[in-house]
């Protein structure tokens, strides 16, 4: 069985486990997370959607869509966030501090384009998204 890790939300009532295999860890910078989040810029760990599972207060969870392509999902006690479930790609990305056990190695940002926090750190800079995911892919100065 693969390694897991364990998470919570703000409160510890909702707990999510995750498969020790992330797709990709990152950065994003664009307007929506940082609208909901109330930061300069979102880390994110992406899974497989069948990668996390909660175990724990799941009738906590509440979400919202502002999009189809984003599932924001969140405490409703504590109104920490925990998750968003990406649904028309399969993938789930996990806020990187309610998994505090996993290494956090980023290796891309994106939505660079609308960054208020430029972050000088030689990885790459997406404009947007990666082609995979519907976006130019191209890659912007840091
Ligand atoms: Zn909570
Ligand atoms: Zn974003």
């Amino acid at each position: 069985m693969a390694a897991t890790h364990r998470g919570t939300c703000f409160c510890g009532a909702v707990e999510i486990e995750v498969t020790d295999a992330p797709v990709e860890m990152g950065y994003c910078h664009c307007s929506s997370c940082r609208s909901y989040s109330g930061a300069p810029l979102v880390a994110y760990v992406l899974f497989r959607a069948e990668d996390v599972k909660v175990t724990r207060g799941a009738e906590l969870l509440s979400g919202f869509r502002k999009t189809e392509m984003s599932d924001r999902q969140f405490c409703r006690k504590c109104g920490g966030h925990i998750m968003t479930g990406h649904p028309t790609l399969g993938f789930t990305d996990v806020r990187a501090a309610a998994i505090p056990t996993m290494r956090f190695e980023p290796t891309v940002h994106l939505n660079y384009a609308e960054a208020v926090l430029p972050i000088k750190d030689g990885l790459p800079k997406l404009k947007d998204f990666p082609t995979a995911a519907g976006g130019s892919g191209e890659t912007m100065p840091e």
